[in-house]
């Protein structure tokens, strides 16, 4: 696979430049790639010597191509739809913070997703295959750079099991970390993960700074197995297990995501089993809407109600997220490279 410009950290593009018998310093490739990150070519302004910055000049750096932008007019949320060189096509969402003039990126991580979880229109697809860094990173630079104000959190919440693809993914946290690329704190970084348990104990063994999301959505072995197919593979307690190494290792509350549907996952039996799997981890519960993919309906408010008075004998934070762009369907669980008609291509 060729090198691409977007893929390396400043240390690995001053060795591949000494590998090429070229006497390049860390500090020409810190230039060159922060050239690259701010204004989309590694042309830096401070002089670099020639025949380095011809050689890196020469090297790829190539985007996705932009094949569809479709705006939600309720949220203002933006979804891109991108086509990679293969010609797959994969999707990001821009989505407004709260705070005025700030977007946090919706990334995709593979193209389709072999989890299949009963409640999620990217499962039904199944995996096409994984992205690479420089297409996620791309991506991202194309929205970031198209966007009227600052990017300042990214989520790999998108198409994909980011713990599937878990080297590019990672990878592509870093470099969007990374003072010379994308500057965003590590904190406002956030990764999902169904739970793919070996993956969340490399995630806290490396101790990365990012912020993980478990979705657990179920604690009955069951009923998450029925939603969450990947649980048949690991049981509810390594899960736990998995859950409570991440948190002694952040040292922080993890967040776990709650995918609430109407008629299923809100009742008593649920808060029950909750407490006796995680009771002893310090949490944070979120609570997202299913958004419909026809098989699931939402809670009604008295539901909702019900189960948020439950769960407060757990005594954890519990938060409602909301999901933007489900009208452009671009919500979470709602990203299957849907082709919006008449919407503008480019
Ligand atoms: S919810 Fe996430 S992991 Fe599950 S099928 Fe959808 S994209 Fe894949």
């Amino acid at each position: 696979m060729n090198l691409h410009l977007l893929e390396l950290l400043p240390e690995e593009l001053a060795a591949h430049l000494s590998g090429l018998g070229l006497p390049a310093q860390e500090a020409d490739a810190r230039r060159m790639l922060a050239a690259l990150w701010l204004h989309g070519s590694p042309k830096a302004k401070r002089p670099v010597r020639r025949e380095i910055q011809e050689v890196v000049l020469a090297m790829d750096y190539g985007r996705p191509t932009v094949i569809q932008r479709v705006e939600d007019p309720e949220d203002h949320s933006l979804r891109y739809l991108f086509a990679a060189e293969d010609g797959a096509v994969f999707e990001v969402v821009r989505i407004p913070l709260e705070r005025p003039g700030c977007f946090s990126l919706c990334l995709s991580s593979q193209i389709g997703c072999a989890m299949r979880c009963a409640f999620c229109a990217t499962g039904k697809l199944g995996l096409s295959r994984n992205l690479r860094p420089s297409e996620i990173l791309g991506s991202f630079l194309t929205v970031r750079d198209e966007a009227p104000g600052r990017v300042t959190g990214a989520v790999f919440m998108g198409q994909g099991e980011p713990f599937h693809n878990y080297d590019a993914v990672i990878r592509s946290a870093k470099l969007l970390c990374h003072p010379c690329g994308g500057r965003i704190s590590a904190e406002n970084i956030s990764i999902s993960t169904v739970g793919m348990v070996p993956a969340i104990h490399r995630f806290a063994e490396e101790g990365h700074p990012f912020r993980l999301v478990i979705s657990l959505t179920s604690a009955l072995p069951q009923r998450r197995a029925s939603l969450l197919p990947v649980a048949m593979k690991w049981s509810l307690e390594e899960l736990a297990d998995a859950v409570a190494a991440y948190a002694r290792s952040c040292r922080t509350r993890v967040t776990i995501a709650w995918v609430l549907m109407g008629g299923v996952n809100h009742g008593e039996e649920e808060v029950e089993a909750l407490k006796k799997l995680l009771g002893h981890v310090p949490i944070r519960l979120n609570l997202i809407d299913v958004n419909s993919t026809g098989d699931f309906r939402r809670t009604t408010e008295e539901e909702l109600n019900g189960f948020r008075d439950q769960l407060q004998a757990l005594g954890v934070p519990i938060v409602r997220r909301y999901s933007v762009g489900r009208s452009q369907n671009a919500a979470c669980g709602m990203l299957a490279r849907v082709f919006q008609e008449h919407a503008p291509a480019n």
